[in-house]
């Protein structure tokens, strides 16, 4: 029987030094399973969140970290049609546990990908792209020329937004906090499409005129962050517009204008990819083609993952410790 290196915990608590590397033994491949070698996976926030059991949904322990990724199959099951050995996939459900070499899954627990586009792509197009493509489709019709914005503009989701936004035509305002090297940041998102980007405090400046003279005021705003961040995006949308949240990075909570519902029929509503792809699991084609179309505008080079360093799988505390750092960054 073969067997696989995996990160587990077995406790929750603030830091990551509840992982420990591990090896356990796969089971056999059963009728309708096939065996998975990881080829990469990320570090999400949820992922931290899982970690400190601070997420909503925790996988009961003992625990593999890691929900997003993609694995080559390299072993089929007896009554397995649908994947051969070399296919990747990704998973469906959060708490699959991606963080570790190989694992043995039910074939209704994966998705494939193409295997002509970058590692990278592959690795990282199961959470962010399908949030930002599901929120930039389900919430409002949003035409060529339409207008929407975001807070967090330069996290994984809203550079997925941008370059997604682009390639409807849809017009992007992604907000971003001040830091030294600001202009270096905003070159970054105006060549992956973005077509304002401005600093949370141009929200209270007359930049903001400047702008909704050349577009119209966004149908649509992405609350990734919350608090006084949040509350801004909102004072910008248009009459009757949506706002919809789906982080809460700044940890505080959004600052809600009274006039705002009272006066422009704003509506707020929430997103939450984990629970889409919950709802529409009886229609895995739902997902599989969101999945394709955004995997045709990573191939087209429409879509890049974010800014990666990619750091060897026993070297994972690289890894964690970079992204604990970077969510606790405060730029003053
Ligand atoms: P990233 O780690 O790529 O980016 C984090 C972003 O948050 C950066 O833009 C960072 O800005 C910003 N940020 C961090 N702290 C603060 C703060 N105190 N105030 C303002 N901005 C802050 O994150 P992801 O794109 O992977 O995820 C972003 C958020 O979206 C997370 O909350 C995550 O949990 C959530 N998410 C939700 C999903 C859902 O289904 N609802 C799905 C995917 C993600 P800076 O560069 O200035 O530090």
């Amino acid at each position: 029987l073969h067997s696989c290196s995996a990160l587990v915990y077995r406790q929750h608590g603030p830091h990551y030094d509840t992982l420990r590397m591990e090896k356990w033994a796969l089971p056999a491949v059963g009728q309708h399973c096939v065996r998975l070698k990881m080829l990469a996976a990320p570090v999400n926030p949820a992922d931290i969140n899982m970690l400190q059991g601070t997420y909503p949904i925790l996988p009961p322990f003992p625990a593999v970290g890691g929900n997003e990724g993609v694995g080559e199959v390299v072993e089929v099951g007896s009554e397995v049609t649908c994947f051969s050995p070399g296919d990747w996939v990704i998973p469906v459900d959060a708490g699959f546990g991606t963080w570790r070499t190989e694992v043995v899954c039910d074939t209704a627990d994966v998705i494939k990908v193409p295997s002509d586009i970058t590692l990278l792509g592959a690795a990282t197009i199961g959470v962010n792209p399908c949030t930002a493509y599901r929120m930039l489709h389900d919430f409002e019709h949003l035409q060529p020329g339409d207008t929407v914005i975001q807070n967090g503009g330069n996290s994984a989701v809203g550079q997925a937004v941008i370059q997604i936004a682009a390639a409807m035509g849809v017009k992007t305002i992604s907000v971003i906090r001040d830091r030294p090297n600001r202009q270096d940041l905003v070159e970054e998102l105006m060549l992956m499409g973005a077509d304002y980007v401005v600093t949370e405090e141009a929200l209270q400046s007359s930049e903001m005129e400047a702008i909704f003279k050349k577009v119209p005021k966004p149908k649509l705003g992405l609350n990734c962050v919350g608090g006084q961040s949040g509350g801004l995006l909102l004072s910008h949308l248009d009459d009757g517009a949506t706002l919809v949240t789906y982080g809460g990075m700044a940890k505080k909570p959004l600052l809600l204008p009274a006039k705002v519902l009272i006066f422009r029929n704003i509506t707020l509503r929430g997103f939450w990819m984990t629970q889409w792809k919950r709802n529409t699991r009886r229609d895995p084609h739902l997902l599989q083609s969101m999945v394709s179309s955004l995997c045709d505008l990573v191939r087209e080079g429409r879509l890049s993952p974010p800014r990666c360093i990619p750091v060897p799988f026993h070297h994972y505390r690289d890894a964690l410790e970079g992204t604990l750092q970077a969510h606790q960054r405060k730029h003053v």
